[in-house]
């Protein structure tokens, strides 16, 4: 595959500039360029500058706010809710962020409901940064229904990711982030798009049959990690991010979308807990330390996080590499 060289810099003002040529304004593009710039970095593609189409014609067709303006609302002591006032999730992030923390420490946990936000992509830029302010997070968002209920055949859940974190002394928070589909759908996409199979896991065909060819996938249905564990872990995200807040399960969200295949719009729920407030502040750091340490006393492990880690610190020098496809169709859609 052909490679076009960027650094992280000249990547992000490809993504700042693209966004503003296709109606964002400039606190909305830089929140939405920062965040895509922020997965390239950590290699964590399917939320990167392949979304960069997609966002694009969410906002052309009227869909999504390039002018969005979230505001946020304290409902009850420890219960923050944020209008995303329609716009794309990063910025929507960026402003409950301090008022999530505010909260969190003043009542020991806090959580922050956000709703009226299109496509919540990856979930560990929101846990890290909480953890990296020494909270423990958790977060947790539904999508469209790709995966199949346990036993059944046709999309019923999203992909519904969850994401944990938990701060570290001296050392970048342990963070975990994945999809309660043994596989991400931006990952089948990507499959699909480079000619490469997926595991049996990763879904069934229109027919229920398990298939390695992405397309099929695509065609049929995901399926949940671990059979029906992963399945009702989907369903809890599917309420948690769903009828909790105020907002649409994954089949309503579809159906909003009014098959434009646009993004997604929907809620994220985000829980916030101030380790200091729970009994055992002179503590909880070195426990956790010891739990680390054991894990990796381990031959064969390593914490989820680690490979995020080494990519952010090979490519703040080494840039990164975008298929040089994806490279023109971003720069066809500044044309
Ligand atoms: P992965 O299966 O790639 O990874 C899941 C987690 O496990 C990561 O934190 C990863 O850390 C960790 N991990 C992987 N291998 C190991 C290992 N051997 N030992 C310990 N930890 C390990 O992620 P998914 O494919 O499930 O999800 C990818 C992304 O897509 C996530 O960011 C998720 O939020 C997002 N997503 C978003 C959706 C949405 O609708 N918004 C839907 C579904 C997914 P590391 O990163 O260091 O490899």
């Amino acid at each position: 595959m052909s490679t076009v060289k960027l650094s992280l810099s000249d990547a992000y003002d490809l993504a700042l500039e693209c966004l503003l040529h296709n109606g964002c304004n400039r606190e909305n593009a830089e929140a939405v360029a920062g965040r895509m710039i922020q997965a390239e970095a950590d290699r964590c593609y399917s939320h990167g500058l392949f979304r960069m189409p997609w966002y694009v014609s969410g906002v052309k067709s009227g869909r999504v706010n390039g002018h969005a303006s979230p505001t946020v609302e304290r409902l009850a002591p420890g219960v923050l809710r944020m209008d995303g006032d329609g716009g794309y999730a990063p910025l929507g992030h960026r402003v409950g962020q301090a008022p999530l923390m505010a909260c969190a420490r003043e009542q020991g946990i806090a959580a922050l409901a956000y709703v009226n936000m299109f496509h919540i992509a990856a979930l560990w830029p929101e846990t890290e940064a909480l953890a990296e302010e020494g909270f423990c997070a958790f977060a947790f968002t539904g999508s469209y229904p790709y995966v199949a209920p346990a036993g059944g055949k046709s999309p019923l859940f999203g992909t519904n990711p969850m994401g944990f974190a938990w701060p570290r002394k001296d050392r970048p928070p342990l963070v975990f982030d994945q999809a309660s589909a043994a596989m991400a759908r931006g990952e089948i996409q990507i499959a699909a798009r480079d000619g490469h199979s997926v595991p049996e896991t990763a879904g069934i065909g229109p027919d229920g049959e398990t298939t390695t060819d992405p397309n099929v996938v695509l065609k049929g249905a995901q399926l949940g990690f671990g059979g029906y564990k992963g399945a009702s872990l989907a369903m809890m995200i599917e309420l948690l991010a769903g009828p909790l807040i105020g907002e649409f399960l994954s089949i309503e969200s579809q159906q909003d979308d009014g098959g434009l295949k646009g993004p997604p719009k929907g809620g994220e729920l985000i829980l916030a807990l101030d380790p200091a407030r729970f009994g055992a502040p002179d503590e909880y750091l070195e426990r956790g330390e010891r739990l680390f340490h054991a894990v990796l006393d381990q031959e064969g492990t390593r914490l989820p996080g680690d490979r995020r880690h080494a990519s952010r610190a090979e490519t703040r020098h080494s840039g990164i590499e975008l298929p040089a496809r994806l490279h023109r169709e971003i720069q066809d859609l500044m044309a």
